[in-house]
């Protein structure tokens, strides 16, 4: 449910009715808006009895919301988030009408690597970098990740470039690293229901890249997204990177039509994945496109100088040399809808 304040409601006002909903035993969120804030109420099992809360002065109108997720839904909060990003003289913005590209190479394999492709996907336009850390993989036997080696060489392609970092956290454990490291903590697709690991990213102070389950509906991915939001941690991008099916022309099937579904229902950022959405390289650079043009807010690029020597995801990340075609691209089909790249 929601509470709808007047344009003109005082600090005092909007605390009252804060403090009523707290007194009902549920959680109340203020939202200050462009116009007029909204305080957002969750913990609720049922419909809430909201007679208490109508008359309260500076309140003009409660809405109940009719979708299950509630702090990330359009119904809450009609202005989109832009997750912004701050460095010393930098800033990056995703959500607003710049596309945001992120790239790297699936993992840090050395510093040497890191800062190769960091240099290279910097001169082509990328803003933030992207490298996992800790990896993810279906195998016990496969590469794992540098761990926190992996975090300082990250550290050090940020130093050197000023290109803003994401890597992935896969526990509790790591989160707490990648935290301290990163500016970007990112939740692979394998954890997008691990609910104890999405509560402590709710409780981080830095932005969260939240991708989708690779059998998530989309009410699954916005209810996980939910879960960081409603621990207090507004900062969510979402990122579709493709879904489990029957096709075997690629890894997964890169589901675009969930870039326009989440605009209309959430206010939060969606970004693309179209290297692990489809898993060959020769399918990114069309995909990029794709996701561009449908309204994705930015990507995330695996991008490798020597990728037949590559500790994970080779086959589909792109040289160097492609990227900067990418990049020339999508600021092409930006344009082409009212936004830059
Ligand atoms: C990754 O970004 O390297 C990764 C493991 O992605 P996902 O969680 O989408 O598989
Ligand atoms: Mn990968």
């Amino acid at each position: 449910m929601l509470v709808v304040m007047e344009r003109g409601a005082t600090p005092e006002q909007i605390e009252t009715v804060c403090r009523e909903i707290a007194n009902m035993g549920l959680n109340p969120h203020a939202l200050p808006g462009a116009q007029r804030t909204v305080v957002g109420i969750t913990g609720n099992l049922g419909m809430v009895n909201s007679s208490r809360l109508e008359t309260l002065p500076g309140v003009i109108e409660i809405i109940h919301v009719t979708q299950p997720f509630k702090l990330v839904s359009r119904e809450f909060k009609k202005e989109d988030t832009v997750v912004k990003i701050k460095g010393d003289g930098d800033t990056v913005e995703i959500g607003g009408p710049k596309v945001c590209v992120m790239a790297g190479p699936c993992a840090v394999e050395s510093r040497e690597q890191a800062l190769t492709i960091a240099e290279k996907v910097k001169k082509a336009g990328a803003k933030i970098f992207r490298g996992g850390a800790f990896k993810p993989r279906t195998s016990p036997y496969s590469f794992q990740g540098l761990g926190e080696e992996g975090l300082k060489i990250l550290a050090e392609v940020r130093e050197q470039t000023g290109l803003f970092i994401v890597t992935e956290a896969v526990d509790t454990e790591s989160l707490g690293l990648v935290e301290a490291y990163t500016d970007i903590i990112q939740i692979g697709a394998r954890n997008m229901q691990n609910f104890s690991l999405l509560k402590r990213a709710g409780k981080s102070q830095k932005p969260v890249l939240l991708k989708r389950g690779m059998a998530a509906t989309l009410e699954e991915f916005l209810m996980a997204a939910e879960y960081i939001v409603a621990e207090g941690n507004p900062n969510v991008i979402l990122c579709e990177r493709g879904v489990r099916t029957f096709a075997d022309h690629t890894r997964n099937t890169l589901d675009l039509s969930a870039i326009p579904y989440v605009e209309r229902t959430s206010h939060l950022p969606i970004i693309a994945d179209p290297s692990h959405g489809t898993g060959r390289r020769e399918k990114v650079l069309p995909m990029s496109r794709a996701a561009v043009a449908a309204g994705a807010d930015g990507l995330i690029i695996e991008v490798h100088h020597q990728p037949e020597a590559a500790l994970s995801d080779g086959p589909e990340s792109i040289y160097p040399e492609q990227f900067e075609v990418l990049m020339k691209e999508i600021a092409g089909i930006a344009q082409v809808i009212g936004r830059t790249a």
